[in-house]
């Protein structure tokens, strides 16, 4: 894919699954949003050489929020370069006390390292990226220190993992609360009242629908509230997904055993399937198979999802 200039030197990247999307701005002291997955380095550091950015000059790093798949590059950058990082207030706690929960990575099994933050970003500030103003708006629900940025000017969204186009979210509402579900809707309340052009996500191609986004996006949310049950299936499904695109290697017979030394897969089905961890998995893994999101090759399982 190549990069997109959302507005002028400022390009948006799309990745895969694995690594979120992210910004860049070209400029002699660049400003990045988001940094990917860590161990995708290689490819976020050539995605910028592309557009002729050196991290190593970096002035400003911007985080959405803090999951492993948004702040991956972060430490290697800030050391190259001297950067800041800035994130929500929240999110910059979570790092200062190197909260490795409430960041969801040791609980979904991820890599990711600290970094230091030590500028916050409020709900309502403006952040001046070169001649852009983004306008910060807090939009807790997926993370409760997730942020999404709006260029005024351009009527473009920056989403980040608040709004994808279809409507699907990973809501982890043993970490972030039964409450996070009611503050996701009213983020999205406050995206319906943007006049947006295009919005560009944490997951997927930039996209104009924003209605028809929002719409998908509160209908699953409201499933969540009236069958608690799908948000359970929801969250399996990436799991599976989710460790076979960080663990490519890992064969279809250690896949089970390998889930069940996590936190997020016994926790999950204990919360909300009473502990049939193995007829979960398998009922799981076939509805995958079916509809080819996973494939079976040669003893080992693999993720079909776009790099
Ligand atoms: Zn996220």
């Amino acid at each position: 894919m190549d990069p997109i200039e959302a507005a002028k030197d400022l390009f948006f990247i799309e990745r895969g699954f694995l690594s979120g999307n992210h910004f860049a701005y070209r400029a002699d002291a660049p400003v990045l949003i988001d940094t990917a997955y860590a161990s995708e380095l290689g490819k976020t550091k050539a995605s910028l050489e592309r557009l002729g950015i050196d991290w190593g000059r970096t002035r400003l790093i911007v985080n959405t929020h803090c999951h492993c798949d948004h702040v991956g590059a972060n430490r290697v950058i800030q050391e190259a370069s001297g950067c800041e990082v800035a994130l929500h207030p929240a999110g910059r706690g979570y790092v200062e006390k190197a909260d490795r929960l409430a960041t969801w990575w040791d609980y979904y099994d991820q890599e990711a390292e600290f970094f230091d933050c030590a500028r916050s970003l409020a709900d309502g500030e403006i952040l001046a990226v070169g001649p852009h103003e983004l306008e910060v708006l807090h939009s807790p629900g997926h993370s409760a220190d997730g942020i999404v940025l709006y260029h005024r000017r351009e009527k473009a969204l920056f989403s980040s993992d608040t709004l994808l186009e279809a409507g699907s979210t990973v809501a982890t509402l043993r970490l972030e609360g039964q409450d996070s579900v009611s503050a996701w809707l009213a983020s999205l309340e406050r995206i319906e009242a943007l006049d947006v052009r295009v919005a560009f996500p944490g997951h997927g191609r930039p996209f104009s629908s924003i209605r028809e986004a929002v719409a998908r996006t509160k209908r699953r949310l409201e499933g969540y509230l009236t069958r608690p049950e799908s948000v359970g299936d929801d969250l399996l499904k990436r799991i599976l997904v989710y460790t076979l695109l960080m663990r490519p290697r890992v064969g279809a017979a250690a896949l089970f055993d390998r889930l069940m030394g996590t936190r997020w897969f016994p926790d999950t089905i204990d919360t909300y399937f009473e502990g049939e961890y193995r007829r979960k998995y398998d009922e799981v893994l076939r509805g995958l198979l079916e509809r080819s999101i996973v494939r079976a090759e040669a003893g080992t399982l693999v993720a079909t999802v776009k790099p």
